[in-house]
């Protein structure tokens, strides 16, 4: 089985990739994805976003295609940045400059609670076919610890492996991650799907 992945990102194409081979199903970049205008995500949930990115590009591929969105939900900050993560300081903004916003919004707050969320939608045909998610629970650090990972990864401490997910290697981290969590989801319902006919 093939399924087409809407995703420009090499290190999560690299974890889909992987995860798909683990249970025997092709996982392609939708080839020219860059040539595609992206769609304006304005959905309120992460389900919504990864929903409308699906059916979108789906439009462009022949047979299934899936779109993930995720980000990052602080308690104390009533779930922001939420879904928006990217932007949280602004469109194009670095990430530097997202860790510093959410670090001087939470500031000396004592509930540090979090968690990185992330939904991925599988569409054909420009439709919706199922949508997955996958959470990993963690907390707030004071400062970035680590130089791994990628958006909020230094500032998200992982309480079972006593570090922060900036300080793990990708395998390690996918392990257990939302990303991995919300993939082995939408692979496990592709394979039973293959082996219902
Ligand atoms: P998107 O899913 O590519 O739209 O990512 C949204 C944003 O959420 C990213 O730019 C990061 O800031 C944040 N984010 C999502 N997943 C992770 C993660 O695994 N680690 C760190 N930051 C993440």
């Amino acid at each position: 089985m093939k399924i087409w992945c809407a995703t420009g990102n090499p290190g999560k194409l690299r974890e889909f990739h992987l995860a798909g081979e683990l249970l025997g199903i092709d996982v392609e970049a939708l080839p020219d994805l860059k040539s595609i205008p992206a769609p304006e995500e304005t959905g309120a949930t992460f389900e919504e976003n990864a929903g409308l990115k699906a059916a979108y590009y789906s439009r462009f591929a022949t047979g299934l295609l899936f779109a993930d969105d995720s980000g990052l939900v602080v308690d104390a900050l009533n779930g922001e940045p939420g879904v928006y993560s990217a932007r949280y300081a602004g469109a194009h903004a670095t990430d530097e400059a997202n860790n510093r916003l959410v670090l001087e919004r939470l500031g000396d707050n004592p509930n540090r609670s979090a968690r990185f969320v992330c939904a991925i939608a599988i569409a054909q045909g420009g439709d919706v076919v199922e949508t997955f998610r996958g959470e990993v629970e963690g907390e707030m650090l004071k400062e970035a610890r680590g130089p791994g990972g990628f958006g909020y990864d230094p500032l998200f401490y992982y309480p079972p492996f006593g570090c922060s997910f900036g300080e793990v290697e990708g395998e390690r981290k996918f392990a257990v991650s939302h990303r991995g969590n919300a993939v082995r989801a939408m692979l496990a319902y592709l394979a039973k799907s293959q082996r219902q006919g």
